[in-house]
């Protein structure tokens, strides 16, 4: 299996190369193909697999750079892990132009204000700041099309639950949900079955 053989943008292939990726790791093999066909994905991943870039290189592919507005929402339980995976995204999407930006709490809210007015692609926040930028009509949810939920275990056990429910009832209805979590206890079977309709899964 090799990056060539998903038939990826080009310009996408070279910012994996350039970031030092030579092939797909296990759940990059089994996850990107079915995303990229339009499949709601459950990976049992844990830190360290690929999992960033899976979505991050699944989103990538399937933007259109044309439109200035949200087309992918990444939902995750932490400030720090937003902005881990908001580096993921510009240095995979360094020759793609892509506007990605981590929304997060504790910041001021008039930056997200400032730079979603002028146009971001790609959203990944935690749960609180983005539920309020929806609420505020200043992120726009009606051209996202991939809904992810990254280290979904630790966004339930932290009391996400009811926000990421709000959001996702924001969301148009054909969006595609990519759900990611290192265990799978009930609460995150539950959301599973909640948010995804005949979800491929994928366990490591
Ligand atoms: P993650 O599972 O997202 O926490 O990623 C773990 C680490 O693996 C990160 O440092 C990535 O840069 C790296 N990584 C992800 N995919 C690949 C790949 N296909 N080849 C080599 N390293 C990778």
């Amino acid at each position: 299996d090799s990056f060539e053989s998903m038939e990826l943008n080009l310009e996408l292939l070279r910012g994996i190369y350039t970031f030092g990726f030579e092939r797909p790791s296990y759940i990059q093999q089994h996850a990107i193909l079915p995303i990229l066909k339009g499949h709601d994905v459950i990976a049992q991943a844990q830190s360290g697999t690929g999992k960033t870039a899976t979505f991050a290189i699944s989103i990538l592919h399937q933007l259109d750079y044309s439109n200035p507005h949200c087309q992918a929402l990444v939902l995750v339980p932490t400030r720090e892990l937003a902005h881990q995976i908001q580096r993921v995204i510009l240095t995979l999407g360094e020759y793609l132009n892509v506007q990605c930006r981590a929304c997060i709490g504790g910041v001021c809210m008039q930056d997200d204000i400032a730079s979603l007015t002028q146009g971001v692609q790609v959203v990944v926040g935690t749960p609180g700041r983005v539920y309020d930028l929806i609420r505020r009509r200043v992120l726009k949810t009606n051209a996202i099309q991939k809904f992810v939920l990254d280290e979904a275990d630790e966004m339930l056990s932290r009391g996400f639950r009811d926000m990421i429910r709000d959001i996702f009832q924001l969301l148009p209805a054909t969006v595609q949900a990519i759900l990611v979590s290192a265990t799978m206890p009930d609460e995150v079977l539950e959301a599973t079955t909640e948010f995804m309709r005949n979800p491929v899964k994928i366990l490591l």
